[in-house]
């Protein structure tokens, strides 16, 4: 089968995504794509400090071993830019040397996970959360997750979010922002919500160093993960932008991917990131003013031509028609606004049963969906085995036709996330026939 444009992207994106440490100032240095977060480490008069510790102890054993080469400082704090476990997973590996590092983060941290918790549902935060990540798809099919290379977690570390598997921060700040005085270094910390409510930037004058977390990095951000999540403001992700560019860093080192080199560099990126996510609002609120609902605008709002085609604003990771669903459900919530919706007239299955009853019953109905497929319309043969399904929920062969289906969808879908919960969902799909 030819390869879809999606596909030859995502494999472009994994030769760009190798381990290498880059020297970005004089006292820093930065292990991109060892692990699934970059892992900086600034070098001070009398110690380290890190900034995240990326996910995974082997990927930090490798990091660590790195930064062991260039100076064998005792580590003296690490800062967790925010508390998704990508970020806070290898801290154990780099706390096992003994210097017993301060560990700063907001004093939010993890504010994203804990509506969960406290709703119980943890089990599908985990489970959607393996699905975006496609944790069980053979290696070939992951290919990268659009701004990290592909990784295996074992069971039982800080996987998506979390306080399993991170060493939990022994300080934290409130307010705006801070200085911290450590290893001899002037860092400040400011209060950056973006991705999360906890996000915290750091900023290194000495060497004109910030260090952005997942406020931006080399995709459209994720302002909307297929996993599942409450509101990522993205009003307020604008204004921790413009702080950002306020700093006029000479280096900009983020959360995930290369960090941008060259002071007018950073300004410019940091502008057009801004710019993206602050058309995107005005864009989708102007529409629904003149009526339109999320699937409209979902399918109507693009970034304009000059943003779109920057590279750091492809969608490898976030993607653009579900933030504006997310700026429209922030908004006004679920309404559509068609009071047909108001009511519960037809559920999945009462819709199915009139749509087989139209076209002369559940195997007619099951043909259209083979000969969508044949057709090279996938998405059509999708949603008419998902009325076949909601009809007879073990039919072998409406499975396996929505598996097929899927397969082909995902393939051309360019945000990773998207990508891998479409084949993920095909996969399971296959794996239940088989069980049969
Ligand atoms: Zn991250």
């Amino acid at each position: 089968m030819q390869k879809s444009p999606a596909t030859l992207a995502l494999e472009q994106r994994r030769d760009i995504l190798v381990p290498h440490i880059m020297h970005v100032s004089p006292s820093v240095w930065v292990s991109v794509a060892e692990d699934v977060s970059n892992v900086s480490m600034i070098v001070g008069p009398e110690g380290l400090v890190l900034v995240d510790t990326g996910m995974i102890p082997d990927c930090a054993e490798r990091t660590l071993a790195h930064f062991r080469e260039i100076t064998d400082l005792p580590i003296k704090a690490i800062i967790y830019t925010h508390g998704h476990g990508d970020h806070t997973g290898g801290s154990p590996v780099f706390c096992a040397e003994g210097s017993e590092p301060a560990i700063w983060a907001r004093d939010n941290f993890n504010a994203e996970t804990e509506p969960f918790i406290r709703a119980g549902i943890m089990p599908l935060f985990k489970q959607r959360g393996g699905l975006q990540a496609g944790f069980t798809l053979p290696k070939e099919k992951r290919i990268c997750n659009g701004i990290a290379p592909v990784r295996y977690p074992k069971a039982g570390g800080a996987v998506f979010s979390g306080k399993t598997g991170a060493v939990l921060p022994t300080h934290s700040f409130c307010g705006e922002s801070m200085t911290l005085s450590v290893a001899g270094l002037e860092l400040q910390l400011f209060a950056a919500p973006g991705e999360t409510e906890d996000a915290l930037v750091v900023w290194f004058p000495e060497e004109r160093v910030l260090f952005g977390g997942d406020d931006l990095y080399r995709s459209f951000p994720n302002i909307y993960p297929v996993r599942g999540t409450g509101n990522r403001d993205i009003l307020q992700w604008c204004e921790s932008l413009k702080l950002m560019r306020s700093l006029e860093a000479d280096v900009l080192v983020p959360g995930h991917t290369d960090p941008f080199l060259g002071k007018e560099h950073v300004h410019e990126v940091i502008t057009n990131y801004h710019d993206a996510l602050e058309f995107l609002f005005r864009k989708t609120t102007e529409l629904m003013n003149e009526g339109n609902n999320a699937d409209e605008l979902a399918r109507e709002v693009t970034l304009p031509p000059h943003l779109a085609e920057l590279d750091y604003l492809k969608e490898f990771y976030g993607n653009v028609s579900w933030t504006v669903r997310n700026i429209f459900n922030s908004l006004v919530g679920w309404y559509d606004g068609n009071p047909l919706h108001l009511c519960e007239y037809f559920g999945p299955k009462e819709e199915a049963e009139r749509m087989a009853a139209l076209v002369g019953g559940l195997d007619a109905l099951l043909a259209r969906g083979r000969e969508a497929l044949t057709a090279g319309d996938a998405p059509w043969a999708a949603r008419l085995a998902d009325h076949v399904l909601a009809l007879a929920p073990d039919m072998s062969e409406a499975k396996l036709l929505k598996a097929d289906a899927l397969d082909i969808i995902g393939e051309t879908i360019l945000t990773a996330t998207g990508r891998n919960y479409a084949l993920s969902v095909a996969q399971k799909l296959r794996k239940s026939t088989e069980q049969a």
